[in-house]
């Protein structure tokens, strides 16, 4: 055998091992083939890419559940292992993903933010989104600009290049009053958020909870949104209540599944007195199996991309 094939030979054995003590856990949002006002934001995977991916994933890898997750890690066993997951509760998930799921055995999970299920409202972010698909943004930015609370924005930080991003950052909003102002803005312009909802049948309901073998529900906090921006008492408001609303449905949530990448000491301080095992974000890194930082679980989980060939690449 060639030198270099040897080195390749080797490397590649490297990999294999560094692979087999690894647990991977791919996100998804959006399982669709619509293409409607929430679906163009880089979230979407198209059902038949669900497919492939999922039967790819299943043929080389060992898929479990949440609750596996944490005997895998804790006591080394060897994989590779990769959990499945859903954030936000979007129907997609039950009406698109879960006969897919179904037809390969592999379980999941769904976090979902209470608030809007059974198409109640929309989620801020998808206020913002839809707002963005209408051509409402300068309407909107000049709004916020006209609004009482106007000073907290920081319109330096490229709000007109960028209002998606701007609109998420901590630095730019720096409190969660913009859920108000959205929702004032909705009223201004007349747009009915539920009704918006339920056109699109947008989100899961609350009777779905429980009702799919192969699915479990976890906790993505109350109205989703960014940790940093709100003080303890508002950030265990936010976990309380999605905590409480699973309980009603006999479900008792392990984890915490972040809404964005940000939190602090008063987010890990709730999840422990909840005696939750894990905190999800969103991060390159992986989880090497076995090795717990400290006493809290931080898994880190890989945003599905929207191919077959993106999801090997990444995992
Ligand atoms: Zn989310």
């Amino acid at each position: 055998m060639k030198f270099y094939q040897r080195i390749l030979k080797k490397f590649n054995k490297e990999l294999l091992k560094m692979k087999k003590g690894r647990l991977e856990i791919i996100l998804y949002h959006f399982v669709s083939d619509e293409n409607n006002i929430f679906t163009g934001f880089g979230h979407n995977v198209k059902p038949v890419v669900f497919r492939e991916q999922i039967k790819y994933l299943s043929e080389n890898y060992t898929i479990i559940s949440f609750e596996q997750a944490k005997n895998v890690i804790i006591n080394g066993y060897k994989g590779p292992y990769v959990s499945i997951c859903f954030d936000d509760g979007y129907s997609n998930n039950i009406i698109e993903a879960y006969p897919i799921l179904e037809e390969f055995k592999i379980p999941a999970t769904i976090f979902i933010c209470p608030s809007v299920l059974g198409n109640r409202d929309l989620l801020w972010r998808d206020k913002i989104r839809y707002i963005i698909n209408s051509n409402l943004t300068s309407q909107f930015i000049d709004f916020l600009k006209k609004c009482d609370n106007f000073s907290k924005y920081n319109f330096s930080l490229s709000v007109n290049n960028n209002f998606y991003g701007w609109s998420k950052k901590a630095s730019a909003i720096t409190d969660m009053s913009i859920q108000d102002d959205l929702n004032d803005f909705f009223k201004f312009k007349n747009i009915k958020a539920p009704e918006i909802a339920a056109q699109c049948n947008l989100y899961i309901k609350k009777s779905d909870i429980g009702e799919f073998k192969y699915l479990s529900f976890g906790n993505h906090t109350w109205s989703h949104p960014l940790m940093t921006c709100l003080d303890f008492y508002k950030q265990e408001e936010e976990i309380l209540k999605a905590h409480k609303y699973l309980e009603e449905v006999e479900i008792s949530p392990c984890a915490l599944s972040l809404p964005f990448a940000p939190y602090n000491a008063d987010t890990i301080a709730i999840c422990k007195k909840l005696n939750y095992d894990f905190i999800l974000d969103v991060s390159d890194e992986g989880n090497i199996i076995g090795r717990r930082g400290d006493d809290f679980l931080f898994l880190h989980r890989k945003m599905a991309p929207a191919t077959l060939k993106g999801l090997k690449a990444i995992i």
